[in-house]
């Protein structure tokens, strides 16, 4: 029920947003894959949550001996504004390195493509991502978290900013945040990372711009908007043929 509540706030209120400040005004609210991706916002929510405590319980036998109780400590006791900036650089870092993985490998493209395969972007599409690469994503970020000791407070801050930013950073609005847009990945940013425009491929993959800076993967071209999102490759158009896509297709080919 909790989950229905979100999802009718965050219509609205994205509906709201995207309609008074479109990035593309001919865009139709009920965009093509929009029933797909109500699909994926309720199941993946399960899926994730069962995978990722049944994988988080399955590794914290093995990493239990790696943990360090005078480094969690000292983690622990520093201030909750410094501890949050430490894990929201560690949480990207591992975003980045994984997320920029799942563009290079073939196979993790596989389940990747499914989250490119959107053609329109809004809040919704954010909820466009295979539960098996959502798992992976979110063991990636939590065990260093976790083994480094952070407190429950700023794992729980964290989890919540984790889960906004994608929300507003694939709406279809034109909100550009001039101060913060190195510091999270804003829509103009996020936008460039699914368009299909050759020059933009494989850029902007973090949550946290300076790292793909740091990289030289960064590409925001002034006053300028995608001309194409989505893949090269033909995608399945209903949640449970996207589920199986990544296990189903021989040809390994990414875009
Ligand atoms: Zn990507
Ligand atoms: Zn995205």
């Amino acid at each position: 029920m909790k989950f229905v509540i979100a999802f009718l706030v965050l219509w609205l209120l994205f509906g709201i947003l995207e309609w008074q400040f479109p990035l593309r005004k001919e865009q139709k609210h009920f965009r093509q894959g929009w029933l797909t991706d109500v699909a994926h916002f309720f199941f993946n929510h399960i899926l994730i949550n069962a995978g990722t405590y049944l994988i988080a319980a399955f590794l914290y036998v093995f990493f239990k001996g790696v943990i360090s109780p005078s480094l969690q400590q000292a983690v622990r006791s520093q201030p909750a504004l410094l501890q949050f900036i430490e894990a929201f650089f560690i949480a990207q870092l591992a975003f980045y390195i994984v997320h920029r993985l799942a563009h290079t490998v073939p196979w993790l493209w596989r389940f990747h493509a499914i989250h490119h395969s959107s053609v329109e972007l809004d809040w919704l599409a954010s909820a466009r991502l295979h539960p098996v690469e959502a798992i992976a994503i979110n063991i990636a970020v939590g065990v260093p978290l976790f083994l480094l000791g952070f407190t429950r407070e700023t794992f729980g801050i964290y989890l919540v900013f984790g889960a906004i930013l994608p929300i507003l950073n694939h709406s279809n609005t034109r909100f550009q945040f001039p101060m913060l847009n190195l510091i999270i990945a804003t829509p103009d940013f996020h936008h460039w990372h699914h368009s299909n425009d050759r020059e933009a491929r494989d850029k902007n993959f973090s949550g946290f711009p300076i790292i793909d800076l740091i990289f030289g993967t960064y590409y925001v071209p002034k006053d300028q908007i995608p001309k194409s999102y989505g893949v090269d490759e033909m995608m399945p158009q209903t949640y449970w043929r996207q589920l199986l896509y990544p296990f189903q297709s021989t040809r390994l080919n990414k875009r």
